[in-house]
């Protein structure tokens, strides 16, 4: 069986300097836009408790085109980026490109993302069932024992942030100096950033390959406890992007993932006999259960919680679907759209996209989403 699902692929690309000035210029103005819409919005809500639509929105772009200070805006279009961005690299078989985004990192790079309506075909059904627990000291303990430790670059990238991150705090305000420290901070964060992902993908793959079933918990609301060390912001980042691509590849290929309650306490609940211990400071990591007296690593036993947890929600018909994040969770605020999509006119049969002015580097399975 198969399925049709949007797929975007992301590459690197070098564009010219004239390229380069006339997408900042674009990025100038959807921000400008995106900031002056959202003025607006929250205006006609505080003032006027009335929403805004997004075709009031776009109606409204029109009328500030015919004003003499935002004139300029009529002058932009994406048009040009569709003429320029060119892409070498040939797409997987049968995907079919739609849109093309553009975007540039704190890093300073550039990339283009390229939408894709693309064919899956769904994996034959397996017995396998996982539960997967988030832990610091390893990126996540499976239910099988097994513990999966973080990339075995991010340390030492982790120490080269932190020196740089000091380097960067020592540099006068407004110097060139401190420019410089600042793009190297920004470059090892893209690193680590890339690297991670890179690995994320793998192992979510994985998971879902080899297990019909992967349950893990819901932590978003763990972000409320206070905790700011590094560490503990990588993982939950880390914990985040692999919960976004199990989500998806599980629909992909026809996997069930189970999210259970957070608060179900699976640390301290025996995975043998039931027995709840009343305390586990976080320093523990193996413990004896006062019911049945068996050992547990802790994370390991917790695992094992969240598979049971979840095996039982799915068998129970339980509405096991993940939960989407609500709509308006995330506080509007002012933002810098760094990136701009345009539309991507169809490649003639037999046409060979070869134009060189933008020469592209595929970046490897590090962006985009690819199993
Ligand atoms: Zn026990």
């Amino acid at each position: 069986m198969a399925r049709q699902v949007k797929r975007a692929f992301k590459y690197r690309f070098y564009p010219t300097d004239e390229q380069a000035a006339e997408l900042a210029r674009t990025f100038g103005c959807v921000r400008l836009v995106y900031n002056k819409a959202l003025e607006e919005r929250t205006r006609a809500w505080y003032t006027e408790q009335r929403r805004v639509s997004y075709v009031q929105s776009s109606a409204a772009l029109t009328e500030w085109k015919k004003t003499p200070e935002l004139a300029f805006l009529g002058e932009v279009s994406s048009v040009p980026l569709q003429r320029n961005i060119v892409w070498s690299r040939p797409l997987p078989e049968g995907a079919v490109p739609s849109t093309v985004t553009v975007s540039r990192d704190r890093a300073g790079r550039w990339f283009c993302s390229i939408l894709c309506a693309d064919t899956i075909a769904r994996l034959d059904p397996v017995d396998g069932a996982v539960g997967v627990d988030a832990g610091i000291t390893s990126l996540v303990t499976l239910s099988t024992g097994e513990k999966v430790t973080n990339p075995r670059h991010e340390r030492r990238d982790r120490e080269r942030l932190a020196k740089a991150q000091r380097n960067l705090a020592d540099k006068a305000e407004g110097s060139k100096n401190r420019d410089k420290a600042r793009r190297k901070v920004a470059r090892i964060h893209a690193r680590i950033a890339d690297r991670r992902r890179d690995f994320l993908h793998k192992l979510s793959t994985r998971l879902v390959r080899e297990n019909q079933t992967v349950v893990i918990e819901d932590l978003s609301v763990r972000n409320l406890v206070a905790n700011h060390s590094l560490a503990r912001a990588i993982s939950d980042a880390a914990w985040r992007d692999l919960r976004t691509m199990l989500e998806y590849k599980a629909d992909w290929y026809g996997r069930e993932l189970v999210v259970i309650d957070r608060w179900f306490p699976s640390s301290r609940t025996c995975s043998q006999c039931g027995t709840i211990t009343a305390k586990l400071p976080l320093g523990v990591r193996e413990w004896n259960c006062d019911g049945c007296g068996a050992q547990h690593d802790r994370d390991v036993n917790a695992a094992r919680n969240v598979l049971a947890a979840g095996l039982a929600v799915s068998a129970c018909g339980a509405d096991v679907r993940p939960k989407r994040r609500k709509p308006g969770g995330q506080p509007a605020r002012k933002q810098e759209p760094q990136r701009v999509t345009a539309r991507i006119p169809r490649l003639s049969a037999g046409k060979r996209p070869s134009e060189e002015r933008v020469r592209q580097q595929h970046t490897g399975s590090t962006h985009g989403r690819r199993p």
